[in-house]
């Protein structure tokens, strides 16, 4: 499998190639065209493996899919990845931005310690991707600055820290904020409470182990 016969974008197939990616990585060979068939997974993959590539690139094709059709409503988002660290989101926004770059597709992040206000500009000028902590995104979607009813791929990076860190009844609850999403979570480790969230979250998953 190489990048160019996954019917992705011209443009994306560009960016990989500047970024330097010459071949998909072993998890990105799995995860994409399971993806791209809007199957619901739980991958198991640890740093280092190209795992937030492997989710990226199929929400970057899907983004500038639907944004290409005549559309005349607002500018809403299509997807959300929810990560446990301020870090972590930035280093996903990161390359969100490089993979991105010349498409369709803007990103928000949303995390604690940033400005509210600025959050919430950037979503009503129009995002097709929100990267953001559970807490952040909760307090955004109570205070109805925010709109997820056309979110169609929801991922949960690092679920086992997310666990961890006491964010499950958030993320569940941004989750049910969603109208039957495609759900694609990884995580170093798979756990008892990782297969608990993932079989709350979605039917027929696609387990990936690289
Ligand atoms: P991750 O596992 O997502 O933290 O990615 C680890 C590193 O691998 C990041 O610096 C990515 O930019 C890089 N990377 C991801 N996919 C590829 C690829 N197919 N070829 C080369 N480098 C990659």
């Amino acid at each position: 499998m190489c990048f160019s016969s996954c019917g992705l974008p011209e443009k994306l197939v560009h960016n990989l190639e500047t970024a330097g990616y010459s071949m998909p990585t072993p998890v990105q060979m799995q995860v994409i065209p399971a993806s791209m068939s809007y199957r619901s997974l739980l991958v198991s993959a640890d740093t280092g493996s190209g795992k937030t590539a492997s989710f990226l690139i199929p929400i970057i094709a899907l983004c500038s899919r639907k944004r290409l059709q005549p559309y005349t409503g607002k500018r809403v988002p299509l997807a959300i990845v929810l990560a446990p660290t301020r870090e972590l989101c930035l280093q996903v926004e990161d390359q969100a931005k490089v993979l991105g770059k010349g498409l369709p597709f803007k990103t928000a992040l949303v995390v604690g310690g940033d400005p509210l206000a600025q959050q919430i500009y950037r979503i009503d000028n129009g995002v097709e991707l929100i990267v953001g902590t559970p807490g952040r995104l909760i307090d955004l979607l109570m205070k109805h600055n925010v709109d997820l009813s056309n979110v169609s791929v929801f991922v949960l990076d690092e679920v086992d820290c997310l666990l961890e860190r006491g964010f499950r009844d958030q993320a569940m609850e941004i989750f049910q904020a969603l109208s039957n999403p495609q759900v694609m979570m990884f995580s170093a480790t798979l756990h008892s409470e990782v297969e608990k969230m993932s079989n709350s979250l979605a039917k027929n998953v696609v387990h990936v182990s690289c």
